[in-house]
């Protein structure tokens, strides 16, 4: 393995200024996913002053506009194309300390995007692609966090996108055609360790179900209204009495949020709805949990007279890192930063979920995590502790990495590519197949006797 580590370091160093810049910039201008606009146009007015030409995802002419972009580095030799990514979204969490307009970075996303903007950078040095076979594509990615489901319900509504997730809605758009391996780097709060590398992530499905009662006036005249918010609640409860049926193997998380009632106090709520996720580590118990949930769902309105409207929309596939892909990444942050503070897992795999994971449905990737923040992931007291090793800590692995994968004719990355076995033939093969857990139901019809018809299956 050839790796010119001591170059790529000083490449990155020149510019980590522009790396903290970017880090301050994008923590301080926060917006989620589909709405990443400041963060985009900070990204898109450097990447140009670099050279860079852009595919905006804001200028394609096929699809709605979108934040994102990406651009492709060409070594003039042939060979394989990696792809590096960032991220660009933030969250909604009102009670952050630094939150702007309710939302913050509590994931870390923005270090990606200033990440990115070093490598970007770095790559621009004379000499940096020297020795390098086939192509580097950088791209930022938005909507990372499956959140505001309503919202992006509107959207795909609107054909501004198709998919909830920001990198299936690129693969969509052909972001990712002729693209061989991906690699990223997220955010962690690990002190101890400077890199982690799990087996993968569980998958998800994204969830919206709309209880529908009667309002009426809550004092005088309850028996006149039907009751959305106790319907919801007994839904919810007969899920989480369906819990100890999951089965340990299938890491499966049903985490329910109710959005809470549009009425007044002493008015029976005519409406309750509740956004969740089903995640689970294969596609096939994602699929039979869900059902069983939805099921309860059901039941739980037919049991108080009420309405449910399920609405099930694909999320994000498992998540399976390539191990030979993996290792080759171990030995380099072993390099980078020293054994003793790098940590790899072949065998566990988190319960989180990352559209990161539909890519490695159809090509060997591997996302790892860097240290660098403190506090709780997605918490109110999540800081960035570390810029350098949030940020430049994961510039340079990111070209350490393209730089092993693609010098030497590309030796390492052809055997990745050569030796993976995609779990769908064609990125078109896996949104056939991904079109399974898409459901609009409105579950229990009642006739004029009362009587119910339910119906929460494709
Ligand atoms: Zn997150
Ligand atoms: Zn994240």
């Amino acid at each position: 393995m050839v790796v010119r580590k001591d170059f790529i370091v000083k490449n990155v160093e020149k510019h980590r200024q522009e790396v903290f810049d970017a880090e301050r910039f994008i923590w301080t201008h926060p917006q989620v996913g589909y709405t990443e606009w400041q963060a985009n146009e900070y990204l898109i007015e450097r990447f140009e002053a670099l050279g860079y030409k852009l595919v905006r995802a804001d200028q394609d002419d096929r699809f709605g506009k979108i934040p994102g972009f990406y651009t492709d580095l060409d070594t003039g030799k042939p060979g394989p194309m990696l792809c590096i990514m960032g991220e660009l979204d933030a969250l909604d969490i009102a009670n952050h300390p630094e939150s702007v307009n309710g939302m913050t970075h509590c994931c870390g996303h923005h270090a990606q995007a200033a990440a990115m903007l070093g490598i970007a950078a770095a790559l621009k040095e004379p000499g940096a692609l020297d020795g390098l076979s086939g192509k580097i594509r950088l791209m930022l990615v938005p909507a990372e966090e499956m959140i505001q489901l309503a919202y992006r319900e509107e959207l795909r509504k609107k054909g501004v996108i198709s998919f909830m997730g920001g990198k299936v809605e690129f693969m969509h758009r052909g972001y990712f055609d002729g693209v061989d391996l991906s690699f990223m780097v997220h955010g962690m709060t690990e002190r101890d360790i400077d890199f982690r590398c799990g087996k993968g992530n569980n998958g998800c499905l994204a969830k919206t179900i709309t209880y529908k009662g009667k309002s009426s006036h809550a004092g005088g005249a309850p028996h006149l209204g039907i009751n959305a918010q106790y319907a919801a609640m007994l839904g919810l409860q007969a899920c989480n009495d369906l819990r100890e049926t999951f089965q340990e193997k299938d890491t499966i998380r049903f985490h329910p949020i109710m959005k809470g009632v549009n009425c007044a106090v002493n008015i029976i709520p005519d409406e309750m709805i509740i956004e969740s996720y089903v995640r689970g580590n294969n596609l096939e118990a994602m699929k039979r949990e869900n059902e069983k949930i939805n099921r309860a769902l059901t039941g739980a309105a037919l049991a108080m007279g009420a309405g449910v409207v399920l609405c099930d929309r694909q999320g994000y596939a498992p998540e399976y890192h390539d191990p030979q892909f993996m290792k080759l990444t171990e030995e380099l942050c072993k390099d980078l930063v020293g054994e003793d503070r790098v940590k790899f897992n072949y065998e566990t795999i988190s319960t989180g979920s990352s559209d990161f994971g539909d890519l490695t449905c159809v090509m060997p990737g591997v996302q790892i995590h860097c240290g660098g923040a403190i506090g709780t992931g997605h918490g109110i007291d999540y800081f960035v502790e570390s810029p350098e090793r949030l940020c430049i800590n994961s510039a340079k692995i990111q070209l350490m990495v393209a730089d092993a994968l693609l010098s030497d004719d590309a030796a390492c990355a052809k055997k990745i590519v050569a030796d993976y076995k995609p779990q769908y033939a064609s990125i078109a093969e896996y949104f056939e197949y991904m079109k399974a857990f898409n459901l609009d139901k409105d579950a229990v019809v009642y006739d004029e006797k009362g009587n119910a018809t339910v119906d929460f299956k494709n």
